[in-house]
């Protein structure tokens, strides 16, 4: 079985675009699966000669505006449950939200090792974002943009270190 990672995060910093650019243009194997993993997409991702499974949390029914609702969270476990690693995204430009903190929480309590990615950090956008995600205690953010395909090399050579 390949290495697999997870892609966690509150929605709307950007998870299913870094999805998409991991697995490039072959997108999407859907998962149709039954209950809480009903939404969760998995595909083969690739960056640089580094191959490996990736799993996108989709959030589809988000709910109530900021909150963290019962199907996210048992979406998130799972995904977690079935990965050997995690990348968990924020976006930069946005700054850190309570909701950032509570998946963050998800993350710690995994005990698996988890990339911090800062997202939409392109342009320097995002340096009050990455200053502040310091404080999630998930290790140093890594600045990156999925949607311009910037700080690549960097993800590539912390993801290096993982597999
Ligand atoms: P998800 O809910 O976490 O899966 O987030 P999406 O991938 O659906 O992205 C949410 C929004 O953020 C969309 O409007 C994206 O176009 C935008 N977005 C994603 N990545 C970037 C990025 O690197 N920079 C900027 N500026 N916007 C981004
Ligand atoms: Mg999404």
């Amino acid at each position: 079985m390949s290495f697999t990672i997870a892609i966690i995060g509150r929605p709307n910093v950007g998870k299913s675009t870094l999805f998409n650019r991991l697995v490039g243009q072959k997108l999407a194997l859907v998962d149709d699966q039954p209950g809480v993993t009903r939404d969760r997409r998995e595909g083969q991702g690739r960056l640089g000669d580094l191959d490996f499974t990736i799993i996108d949390t989709a959030g589809l029914d988000s709910g109530p505006r900021g909150s963290l609702t019962a199907r996210m969270q048992e979406q998130t476990e799972a995904a977690i449950a079935a990965a050997d690693a995690l990348m968990f995204v924020i976006d930069a430009r946005a700054g850190l939200t309570p909701n950032d903190r509570a998946f963050a929480d998800f993350a710690r309590r995994a005990n698996k090792p988890v990339l911090l990615l800062a997202n939409k950090s392109e342009g320097r956008h995002g340096e009050v974002g990455i200053a502040e995600s310091y404080a999630l205690g998930l290790g140093d953010p890594i600045g990156i943009s999925a949607e311009h395909g910037e700080g690549l090399g960097d993800l590539y050579d912390a993801l290096k270190d993982l597999m």
